[in-house]
């Protein structure tokens, strides 16, 4: 029986990373659909999270992260100007607040040029306390080359692109099942109450937190190849008086976390976190993103070791987002997985998988690399 639909190349979901993989295939030539089951784009990671654009500092030499974030920062600035997409190159300060973190800011520093980041300046307790005079800090980092985005107009941007190139967004379309059929794939999708079948040449899951369960609906794919994604809770905190700050702040590192950070949004507004909260129940329908009335208290102590100023009171809980996590808490840091044909064996099906911190900085490039893996096919 032929399928009710056939088009070369089908991406499935519409956040930040989708979006970006539609339009690089879709400028590459690609009839492309989008299959995104809520009933709005992008509702999902890529609206809860904090709109920064990373420099590529802490990730492991030659690692995924570290590589796509550091083009993807390139390539996303480059996008901003093009596209008038609001963005704004604060820069960010690492602080240290005891001298012997100082050793921990050296190491920083080596390892950002690793990673190829080489615009990060040692500054001394005055040169901080001359750029943020409300700051408590021993010393620190300025990386003039992280800063913030407006995420829902580069994600307009990016789907005004790819569907200037001729790609289509379904909302409301859920992928159900996928076979294989002949080189390509019939995928069962319900839209609208109703199942339609799908046939394409090419396909790509972009599902975030749902990409382990899409990966288990496609037939002949192995489970060996995918890996279960454990879910990690991040919570923030507003302040709510007016923000003496003009750099996004993050305290030196601690183990398994970046600190309880302050970043600031495009009005100026400041939150602090996101904290690390292991989600018992993976099932990613059964999210509670609320915030707990205790995360003031929890934060306020935290925050006060490079902003004495900080009462528990001056903080409100605030909205929360939720890490897609491949690798659980035995190994929190682990790498994005881009598995192409060359790892799984099935020609033209990528799997996304644990596309944490930092996809949005990176999802140019991670657009790029799957349009490169499937240029072949
Ligand atoms: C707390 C937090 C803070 C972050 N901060 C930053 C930051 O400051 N800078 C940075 O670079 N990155 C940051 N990130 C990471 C970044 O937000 C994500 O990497 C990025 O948004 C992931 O986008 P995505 O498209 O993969 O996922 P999503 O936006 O979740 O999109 C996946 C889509 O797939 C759809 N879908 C799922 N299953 C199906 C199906 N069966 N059929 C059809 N559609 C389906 C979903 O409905 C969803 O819309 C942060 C993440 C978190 C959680």
């Amino acid at each position: 029986m032929s399928a009710d639909f056939s088009t070369e190349a089908v991406v499935i979901g519409a956040g930040i990373v989708g979006l970006a993989v539609a339009r690089a295939l879709a400028q590459a030539g690609r009839d492309v659909v989008i299959l995104e089951k809520n009933a709005r784009v992008s509702e999902e990671i890529s609206a809860r999270n904090s709109e920064v654009i990373h420099a590529g500092i802490y990730y492991p030499k030659a690692s995924l992260k570290a590589d796509l974030c550091v083009e993807g920062r390139k390539q996303i600035y480059a996008f901003c100007e093009s596209h008038d997409v609001p963005h704004k190159r604060l820069g960010k300060l690492i602080v240290a607040t005891r001298a012997d973190q100082h050793q921990d800011l050296a190491a920083i520093h080596q390892k950002a040029a690793d990673n190829g980041v080489t615009d990060l300046q040692p500054l001394s307790k005055a040169q901080i306390g001359a750029l943020e005079p409300d700051l408590s800090a021993t010393g620190g980092l300025l990386s003039p080359s992280t800063g913030i985005i407006d995420s829902h107009a580069y994600m307009l941007a990016l789907l005004g692109d790819a569907e200037a190139a001729g790609a289509s967004l379904v909302r409301e379309a859920e992928v159900t099942f996928v076979t294989r059929r002949g080189d390509g794939y019939r995928l069962a999708v319900r839209n609208a109450g109703e199942t339609m079948t799908l046939e394409t040449s090419l396909l790509v899951n972009c599902a975030g937190l749902w990409a382990s369960r899409v990966a288990r609906l496609i037939e002949p794919l192995d489970p060996m190849f995918v890996p279960p994604t454990f879910l990690a809770k991040g919570n923030y905190a507003t302040l709510n008086t007016r923000s003496p700050f003009r750099h996004l702040v993050y305290p030196v590192p601690e183990v398994g976390g970046l600190g309880v950070h302050l970043t600031l949004d495009m009005g100026g507004a400041a939150r602090f976190g996101p904290d690390v909260e292991w989600l018992e129940n993976d099932d990613p329908a059964r999210i509670d993103y609320a915030v707990s009335q205790a995360v003031p208290a929890r934060f306020a102590p935290r925050i006060a070791a490079y902003w004495p100023k900080i009462t528990e009171t001056m903080l409100t809980p605030g909205y929360s987002g939720v890490r897609p996590k491949i690798g659980g808490r035995e190994n929190p840091n682990a790498d994005f997985r881009i598995d192409g044909p060359a790892v799984h064996g099935l020609g033209g099906l990528v799997n996304l998988f644990g596309i944490e911190s930092p996809g949005l900085t990176a999802s140019l490039a991670i657009a790029g690399k799957v349009e490169e893996m499937l240029r072949d096919a």
